[in-house]
C-alpha cells in the first residue's frame, strides 16, 4: 500500500512542480504538514491543465500555401483587426500597394505602403503622439552622444500605428536600422506608414492586407540582400516563426528576441520547452509595466468607448455579464460600474472570483443570467466562453463582444447557418436576427473590441514601448553568452525604472526611504522595492534564487521530496522554474544599468 502510495503522490508533485515554478511550489509546500500536503496536492491535481495542446512552432506546415498557413498560426494577427485607430480608408484605392512604384523625396523605394504622399499627414499624427510619450523621447535625450544601438540591425513586426511609430524612430535615434512590418492586417494607419518610409525606415505595411500580403511584407523585411537583421522585435510571434521556418541560418546572427504579447510570449516558452529556442528571449508582456498597465487600464478607458462609438449605447442601469476577472476584465468591471451598470463576473479561478466579490460583483454562471443581460463582453483569452446555446437564449437586442486577444471566445462560427440573417448595420456592427425576429448585436465579429472600434490611450503604449525599447538595448548590449536559449523577464528594477519615467507626467512625488526605514524594511534605497514575485501572476522565479528556495521547504517535506528529487524530478521542476525566469538586476549592461543609477 505504501509504495503505491508513494507512487501516486509522485505522480502528483509531478504534474504540480511541473507546471508551477519552483519558488511558488516551495513556498506552498513548505507551510503544510505532510496530510495537509497530501489533501492539497490531490485537489490540486484535479484542477491542474496543461498547455501543452497548444499550438506548436514545430506542427506549423512548411509546404502549404501561406493563406492555410495564416490561418494555422495567425488567428490573433490575422483575424483580428483594428480600424478605427486609422483616419485613412483602405478602400480608396484599388490598386495594391505591391504593384505601385513609389519613392520617398530622398529617392528610396525601400519600402511598400499605401500612399507615400499622406507623409506629411502621418508625421502630424506621430507628433501628437510624441506628446503623450515622454518617456521614449527622454530615452532619446539620454542617448545623446552614445548610441545604444549602434549596428543593431532590428526587424520588427507590430501595429503600425503613431505610437509605434515613435517607438520605431526612438530606436533609430538609438542608432538601430529598422525594418518594419504589421501584425495584424488592418491596424496599420496608413498615413504614419507613409511618414516612417519618408523618413527612411524600411516599412512593409498597410491597412487592409490580404493575408498573402501580411507573409509577403514580413518576408520582405527578412529577406533583403546585403542586410541581416541582429534582433527581432515580435508582437504575436509570426515574424519569428517566418523566420524559424524560412530562414533559420538568421538565427546565427540574432542576438536576441523581443515579444511583447500572451500569444508571442506562450510559443517562446513552447519553444525554449521543446529546445527549440536558439536565442535569447526578452518577455515583456509579463513585465509588470505592460500586464499591469496596458491590460488593466487601457482596457478600462477604452471598453466604453468601443461600445459607444458602434452602439450609443447608455451604460446606467443596464444589466452586463462580464466573462473573465484578470487584468482586461478588472479594467472593463471598473469602467462600467462607474457608469451606473449592474455588473456581473463569470471566473473559474476562485482568486480571480473572490477578488470580484471583494469589489462589489455578484459572480454567476453565463447560463444563470444569460436570459436578463443587456451586455455580454469576454475578456479571458479563453474559447468557446459563448456558445451557440447562449448566443441563442440571450433577450431581444443583447450586446455580445469580446476584449480578449484573439476571436475564439464567442462561437461565432455557430451563427453562420442558414436560418440566421446578418444584417451590418454601420461598420464593425452586425445583427443577427432569428427567426421569431430576435436580433443580437454582434460587434466586430466577435474580435478585439477596442482595437476593432475605437482608438487606444496613447499614454498606456509609451510604457509598454519604453519596456520594449530597454529590453532590446539590454539584449544587444549584454556580452556573448549572458543570456542562454532562454526566455527572460526584465528584473523589477527596470520596471521601476519605467515607471518612475511616467511619473513627471502626473508631477508625482515619490516618498524616499530613511536609512532607518530601509534597514528596517531590508531594502536597497534606491529599488528594487518589491520581490520579483510580488504580483498576482504565478510564473516567476529568479534563477540566482531558485536554489535557495528549492532548500526551504526540505525539511517540512523531506520525507516526501527526497526520494521523489533523487529519481529525477528535480530537473523538472527547475525547468519549470526557469519558464519564467527573472534576469537578476546585476546582469545588466553598463548602458541599462547606468540608467538605474
Ligand atoms: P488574465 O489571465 O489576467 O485573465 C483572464 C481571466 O479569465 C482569468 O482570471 C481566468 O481565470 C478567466 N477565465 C478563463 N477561462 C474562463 C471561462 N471559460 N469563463 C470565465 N472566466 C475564464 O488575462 P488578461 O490579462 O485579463 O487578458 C485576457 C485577454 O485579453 C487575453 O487574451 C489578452 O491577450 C487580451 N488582452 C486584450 C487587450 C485589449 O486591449 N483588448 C489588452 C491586453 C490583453
Amino acid at each position: 500500500m505504501y509504495p503505491c502510495y508513494c507512487l501516486f503522490s509522485l505522480f502528483l508533485f509531478c504534474s504540480y512542480s511541473y507546471t508551477m515554478p519552483i519558488p511558488v511550489v516551495s513556498e506552498h509546500l513548505r507551510c503544510l504538514s505532510p496530510w495537509n500536503l497530501a489533501l492539497f496536492l490531490l485537489c490540486t491535481s484535479q484542477q491542474i491543465q496543461f498547455a501543452d495542446d497548444m499550438q506548436e512552432f514545430s506542427k506549423f506546415p512548411t509546404k502549404t500555401g501561406r493563406r492555410s498557413l495564416s490561418r494555422s498560426i495567425s488567428q490573433s494577427s490575422t483575424d483580428s483587426y483594428s480600424s478605427a485607430a486609422s483616419y485613412t480608408d483602405s478602400s480608396d484605392d484599388e490598386v495594391s500597394p505591391r504593384e505601385k512604384q513609389q519613392t520617398n523625396s530622398k529617392g528610396s523605394s525601400n519600402f511598400c505602403v499605401k500612399n507615400i504622399k499622406q507623409a506629411e499627414f502621418g508625421r502630424r499624427e506621430i507628433e501628437i503622439a510624441e506628446q503623450d510619450m515622454s518617456a521614449l523621447i527622454s530615452l532619446r535625450k539620454r542617448a545623446q552622444g552614445e548610441k545604444p544601438l549602434a549596428g543593431a540591425k532590428i526587424v520588427g513586426c507590430t501595429h503600425i500605428t503613431a505610437q509605434t511609430a515613435v517607438l520605431i524612430e526612438t530606436l533609430c535615434a538609438l542608432g538601430a536600422q529598422c525594418r518594419w512590418s504589421a501584425c495584424n492586417i488592418y491596424s496599420t494607419q496608413n498615413e504614419v506608414a507613409a511618414a516612417l518610409a519618408e523618413a527612411g525606415v524600411a516599412v512593409f505595411a498597410w491597412k487592409g492586407e490580404s493575408e498573402d500580403d501580411f507573409w509577403w511584407c514580413i518576408d520582405r523585411c527578412v529577406n533583403m540582400d546585403g542586410w541581416q537583421a541582429n534582433m527581432i522585435l515580435d508582437d504575436g510571434g509570426d515574424l519569428t516563426h517566418w523566420v524559424y521556418k524560412k530562414y533559420p541560418n538568421v538565427f546565427k546572427k540574432i542576438r536576441g528576441i523581443v515579444e511583447e504579447s500572451v500569444t508571442g510570449v506562450h510559443r517562446l516558452y513552447q519553444l525554449s520547452k521543446a529546445g527549440k529556442l536558439c536565442v535569447p528571449a526578452m518577455n515583456v508582456n509579463d513585465s509588470v509595466t505592460k500586464q499591469k498597465f496596458d491590460n488593466l487600464y487601457c482596457c478600462r478607458e477604452s471598453i466604453l468607448d468601443g461600445l459607444k462609438r458602434t452602439t450609443d449605447v447608455m451604460f446606467g442601469g443596464k444589466q452586463v455579464v462580464v466573462c473573465g476577472y484578470g487584468e482586461v476584465g478588472k479594467g472593463c468591471c471598473a469602467a462600467l460600474k462607474a457608469l451606473g451598470a449592474i455588473v456581473n463576473i463569470t471566473e473559474i479561478d476562485p482568486i480571480c472570483a473572490l477578488q470580484a466579490c471583494m469589489d462589489g460583483f455578484r459572480v454567476v454562471k453565463l447560463n444563470e443570467v444569460i436570459r436578463q443581460v443587456d451586455v455580454v463582453i469576454t475578456c479571458t483569452g479563453n474559447k468557446n466562453v459563448v456558445t451557440r446555446e447562449h448566443l441563442d437564449r440571450m433577450k431581444n437586442s443583447c450586446i455580445v463582444c469580446n476584449m480578449g486577444h484573439s476571436n475564439t471566445e464567442i462561437d461565432v462560427t455557430s451563427l453562420r447557418t442558414p436560418e440566421l440573417t446578418w444584417e451590418r448595420v454601420r461598420s464593425q456592427v452586425d445583427h443577427v436576427i432569428w427567426p421569431d425576429g430576435k436580433r443580437v448585436v454582434l460587434l466586430a465579429e466577435g474580435r478585439l473590441l477596442n482595437l476593432s472600434c475605437s482608438t487606444v490611450p496613447t499614454f498606456v503604449l509609451s510604457i509598454t514601448a519604453t519596456t520594449q525599447a530597454l529590453a532590446l538595448i539590454e539584449l544587444y548590449n549584454a556580452p556573448e553568452g549572458r543570456y542562454k536559449q532562454d526566455v527572460y523577464l526584465l528584473p523589477k528594477k527596470m520596471d521601476e525604472y519605467v515607471a518612475s519615467l511616467h511619473l513627471p507626467s502626473f508631477d508625482a512625488h515619490l516618498t524616499e526611504l530613511t536609512d532607518d526605514q530601509a534597514k528596517y524594511l531590508g531594502l536597497n534605497k534606491n529599488g528594487p522595492f518589491k520581490p520579483n514575485y510580488y504580483r498576482s501572476d504565478l510564473c516567476e522565479g529568479d534563477k540566482e534564487s531558485i536554489f535557495w528556495y528549492h532548500l526551504r521547504p526540505l525539511p517540512a517535506v523531506a520525507a516526501w521530496v527526497v526520494p521523489l528529487y533523487c529519481s529525477g524530478m528535480w530537473v523538472w521542476s527547475y525547468r519549470a522554474a526557469c519558464r519564467g525566469r527573472v534576469m537578476p538586476s546585476r546582469w545588466l549592461g553598463p548602458w541599462t544599468s547606468s540608467l538605474l543609477r
